[in-house]
């Protein structure tokens, strides 16, 4: 009998390698508006009609996604191993990709959110790459707050789709300190999941919202300032209990730095997406809030309040 040939790099990581880092799911977007859809089915207040348009926005993501042949960028500049997208550099992609899921959403979302389509569709290349400038360096302006979820929309197929050419031994484990930010394109996580994939039952991995690449990272440690003895584990209190939507969502708050981040059991709920689920457990941030916690990483989809 043969045994097997395992490529070189592979070799010595053993039966119970815990991978570093794990690839984009290939469906991500279009697990996610199954996702959404669900959500805004469970959710009885106006907020139902946000989370169903951006249902709409991950199915179109999806739609656009599979349509394309996205070419890895150039590698090894800098520190990220895709380009880091907190530079602002906008990827040549980004046009043509954002046009066609304003195309893609065309008759499929409601009439105040296509007039903002309908007005960026005539947006110049130049001025579109110009938003996505801004959207990517984190100094949009008031004006762009319509525009913002297409144009995040839009970058986070690209990178996701760059994100998806990437093997294992791509991307090497970083510095624990550094766990906070994607390795790949180096956005802050949204949030982690503790996964109930067999061979992954019970390890913690981040989510980077622009490239959906996930990272290990460990459990007893607050990933914001490495402090092992301060971490809490808080889940919503509403007036009767916890709600369904909320069985997944736990905050996990550090009295040494006092931030906190979301965190998703999938022994809980194994659709629990850190993208959608946070957009319906908001309560959750609000009471940890209240408390004096102030939240690491941030949701593409959350509009900062003017
Ligand atoms: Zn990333
Ligand atoms: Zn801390």
């Amino acid at each position: 009998m043969n045994t097997p040939v395992k490529p070189a790099a592979d070799i010595g990581k053993g039966l119970f390698h815990t991978p570093f880092w794990l690839a984009p799911e290939k469906n991500v977007f279009a697990n996610r508006s199954t996702r959404f859809k669900e959500l805004a089915d469970a959710e009885h207040s106006g907020w139902r009609d946000y989370l169903n348009l951006l249902a709409a926005v991950c199915a179109a993501q999806q739609a656009v996604a599979d349509g394309r042949d996205i070419a890895a960028p150039a590698r090894g500049q800098g520190k990220t191993v895709l380009p880091e997208a907190g530079q602002g550099g906008v990827p040549s992609e980004f046009f043509a990709v954002f046009t066609a899921l304003l195309d893609e959403v065309q008759g499929k979302i409601p009439a105040a959110a296509a007039q903002e389509t309908e007005r960026l569709k005539k947006l110049g290349r130049a001025d579109a790459e110009v938003l996505a400038g801004r959207v990517l360096a984190g100094s949009t302006q008031a004006d762009d707050r319509a525009a913002e979820i297409w144009v995040q929309a839009a970058l986070q197929i690209v990178w996701t789709a760059w994100a998806g050419r990437l093997n294992e031994n791509d991307v090497p484990p970083t510095e624990a300190d550094t766990r906070t930010h994607c390795p790949c394109c180096g956005s802050e996580a949204v949030g982690s999941v503790v996964l109930i994939r067999s061979d992954l039952n019970g390890f913690r991995y981040m989510h980077c919202p622009l490239c959906n690449s996930r990272w290990n990272v460990l459990r007893a440690k607050c990933p914001t300032c490495g402090d092992a003895g301060a971490m809490r584990i808080q889940q919503f209190e509403g007036p009767d209990g916890l709600p369904p939507a909320y069985a997944a969502a736990n905050a996990e708050s550090c009295n040494a730095c006092r931030t906190y981040r979301k965190l998703y059991r999938q022994d809980k709920q194994q659709y629990a997406d850190p993208v959608a689920d946070d957009l319906a457990t908001l309560g959750l941030d609000i009471m940890v809030g209240e408390a004096g916690y102030e939240r690491g990483g941030a949701n593409p989809f959350l509009l900062a309040e003017e």
